[in-house]
């Protein structure tokens, strides 16, 4: 049996594409990421895709500001705490807690980028211009609503966690990275 003294938690889509709104690209690179980590020998722990269990594989692609909401923080929250102090258990018996993998762009697991509008919301057959609507999307360097509420439980346990947006073209610099913090 293999040695494994690190554990890294990742966003559910990478292991499973199933989760992802439906039409959108999905994660080109992740086979890749998922290999490597594996022969790091890093234990992998699948976090709960959020918007997948509130709203279903036939969700609409949504953006931060329709995810801003008490109900899906609180249920943010109650997904990850268990998380959060399995953590904690296995930081007390000696394991090294690599940090966090999310994925750039989404609303709720965006690490250094996370998809706003203020204009992205309402019924869709009475928005005159739809192009307009779409575009008004933007692209901001924070964290989506699942990451934050993930950093808030971190910080009331004083666990200290790295963060990193996976992009489709950044595996290597991920695996850089947390090759580096393995060897500290
Ligand atoms: S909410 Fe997170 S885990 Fe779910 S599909 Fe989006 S990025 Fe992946």
């Amino acid at each position: 049996m293999q040695e494994y003294k690190n554990i890294i938690l990742v966003s559910h889509c990478l292991l499973n594409e199933l989760a992802v709104v439906k039409n959108d690209a999905g994660r080109k690179d992740n086979l890749s990421l998922i290999k490597n980590l594996m022969k790091m020998n890093v234990g992998i722990y699948q976090l709960p895709c959020p918007e997948n269990r509130m709203y279903s594989p036939n969700r609409l692609g949504s953006v931060y500001e329709q995810f801003d909401n008490n109900f899906y923080r609180k249920t943010s929250r109650d997904l990850l705490s268990p998380i959060v102090n399995e953590i904690e258990d296995y930081i007390k018996d000696g394991v090294s807690f690599l940090g966090v993998i999310g994925i750039d762009g989404s609303p709720s697991c965006g690490v250094g980028l996370t998809c706003k509008s203020k204009e992205f919301k309402g019924e869709i057959s009475a928005i005159k211009d739809i192009y307009h609507c779409v575009n008004s999307i933007e692209m901001t360097d924070d964290k989506g609503v699942f990451m934050e509420e993930l950093e808030k439980l971190f910080k009331t346990k004083n666990i200290t966690a790295n963060f990193y947006g996976y992009n489709d073209n950044n595996q290597d610099e991920i695996i850089g990275k947390i090759e580096e913090s393995i060897k500290k």
